[in-house]
C-alpha cells in the first residue's frame, strides 16, 4: 500500500528548521515532529530530578520512562512532558545548553530514535532535527539540510528570546549558538552531518516564503514520482 512521504529537515540551531517544518507540515497536511523538543524534554526532566549527567544508564532509563507528546492547540503546537505543557520551559538558554549534553548520551539517543521511528514510520510526517536523514530515517523520500551563517542564526535566536521578554546579549547568543554547533558536530554519537542525498539550502539571505516554496516544490515532485496523486495545498495543479 502506498504511504505518504517521510520528510527530513536537518541542520544546526537557528537555521529556521522549526518554523519551516511547521509551515511545510501544514501545507502538506502532515504531522510535524520536532525532535529537538524531545531531547529538550529529556534534559528538562533530568534537571528536575537531579540525575547525574555522567550516569549514562540512569539518563537512558529516564529517557525511556518519560512520556512525550505533541498536541496542536488552536494555532500553536504544544509539547507535553508526562502530560504537562513544557513548550516554554524547554526553550530557556540553560535548558538549551543542558540539552547538548544530554543528547550526546548514546542511551538517550537510542530511546529517542526508537520513539521517532515509531511516530514516523507510517509516513505523512515532517521530522526536524540533526540526524533524521542520516540515522533516524536514512531512507526518507525527501531530505533537506537547512543552514545559515552562525552570526545570522545567533541574531535570529536573539530576536526570538527578546520577543519573549528574556534578558539577552547578541554577542553572547551568537557565542552560544557556536558552542552548541561545536558540541553537536563533534559528538561521538550521531554528530550533525549532511546526508549525501540531502538538498542543501542556505537560508542566510532567503526569506521564509522562498525556502518554503522550494520545500513544497521538492516534496510535491517526490509525491508525483511516488504516484501520490491527490494534491496538497500550495501545490501547482
Ligand atoms: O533543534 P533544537 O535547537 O531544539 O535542538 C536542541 C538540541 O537537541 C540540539 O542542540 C542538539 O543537541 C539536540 N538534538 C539532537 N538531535 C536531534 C535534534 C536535536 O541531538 N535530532
Amino acid at each position: 500500500m502506498k504511504r505518504e512521504l517521510i520528510v527530513a529537515i536537518d541542520g544546526p540551531s537557528g537555521a529556521g528548521k522549526s518554523t519551516l517544518s511547521k509551515l511545510l507540515s501544514r501545507t502538506l497536511g502532515y504531522v510535524n515532529i520536532d525532535t529537538g523538543a524531545m531531547y529538550r524534554s529529556v534534559a528538562l526532566a533530568s534537571q528536575r530530578c537531579g540525575v547525574d549527567l555522567n550516569d549514562e544508564a540512569a539518563l537512558g532509563q529516564l529517557a525511556r520512562s518519560v512520556d512525550i507528546e505533541f498536541v496542536r492547540q488552536d494555532a500553536s503546537e504544544k509539547v507535553l512532558l508526562n502530560g504537562e505543557d513544557v513548550s516554554e520551559a524547554i526553550r530557556t538558554p540553560d535548558v538549551s545548553l543542558l540539552t547538548s549534553r544530554v543528547s550526546a548520551c548514546r542511551e538517550v539517543r537510542q530511546a529517542m530514535v526508537d520513539l521517532q521511528r515509531s511516530m514516523g514510520e507510517r509516513g505523512g510526517v515532517v521530522l526536524e532535527g540533526r540526524d533524521i536523514g542520516t540515522v533516524v530515517f536514512p531512507a526518507a523520500e525527501v531530505k533537506f539540510f537547512l543552514g545559515a551563517s552562525a552570526s545570522e542564526r545567533g541574531r535570529r535566536r536573539y530576536e526570538e528570546l527578546k520577543v519573549k521578554g528574556l534578558e539577552v546579549d547578541l554577542e553572547q547568543t551568537i557565542a552560544e549558538v557556536e558552542a552548541r554547533d561545536a558540541a553537536d558536530t563533534a559528538r561521538e554519537h550521531a554528530p550533525l552531518v549532511q546526508a549525501s542525498d540531502a538538498l542543501v539550502i542556505d537560508s542566510t539571505s532567503m526569506s521564509i516564503e522562498d525556502v518554503l516554496q522550494l520545500m513544497v516544490e521538492t516534496a510535491s515532485e517526490r509525491r508525483r514520482e511516488a504516484g501520490l496523486t491527490v494534491g496538497v495545498a500550495g501545490e501547482a495543479p
